[in-house]
């Protein structure tokens, strides 16, 4: 998606170990007319897709998720990063943080994810396609299904995307970042 990509050429800032800040739009301060541009892409994208629910997981993930499920008129959930002791109920699954370096542990409340329900995850970032893993795991225990998965970013060499397409799930991602190699970005056209 073109003014994503140029924003990320514009704003975006590499730190070492291949991360992309995008403080200044997405992560910190945020660009709510180009989070609603991608949001609309994104319901282009999954146009075909027959979609009951938007689910992402906290933090970064709601602003986008929440345009989608806006368009869409769908219900948004997302997935809580820490196990509250007030809920029952709760599908749970550890995830990897490449970020922090650390696993953490991420919850659903049964409540509202169903058997049968047609998930749309949308996050900020793919990059090994741990937070995506666990999702596929929430989706499966709660018996529903995941229809796609749509990605503001996606950071190619780390090979989450690979994995997921290759598990025949829907990936769209709205910018794809080829190599950050000497702090460069350089983007997939
Ligand atoms: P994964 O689980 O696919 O390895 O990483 C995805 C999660 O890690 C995203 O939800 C995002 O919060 C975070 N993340 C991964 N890479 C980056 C990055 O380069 N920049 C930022 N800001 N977050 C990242």
């Amino acid at each position: 998606m073109k003014a994503l990509e140029e924003r990320i050429l514009r704003d975006g800032k590499c730190f070492e170990g291949g991360i992309l800040k995008v403080d200044n739009f997405i992560n910190h301060q945020m660009d709510p007319i180009l989070m609603k541009s991608m949001a609309v892409e994104f319901v282009r994208r999954f146009a075909s897709t027959d979609i009951n629910k938007v689910l992402t997981i906290e933090a970064s993930g709601i602003a986008p998720a929440i345009m989608v499920g806006y368009l869409l008129e769908l219900p948004v959930v997302f997935a809580k990063k820490s196990v509250p002791n007030t809920m029952q109920n709760m599908l749970s699954t550890s995830v990897y943080s490449f970020t922090k370096e650390r696993s953490y542990n991420v919850c659903v409340n049964r409540d509202y994810i169903h058997e049968g329900d047609k998930i749309l995850f949308i996050d900020d970032f793919l990059a090994n396609g741990n937070a995506a893993k666990g999702i596929i795991d929430l989706v499966k225990q709660a018996d529903a299904e995941l229809v796609g998965m749509g990605f503001l970013i996606e950071k190619a060499f780390q090979h989450g995307g690979d994995y997921l397409r290759e598990q025949g799930i829907h990936v769209e991602s709205l910018a794809i970042i080829e190599s950050l190699d000497n702090c460069r970005i350089k983007i997939r056209h």
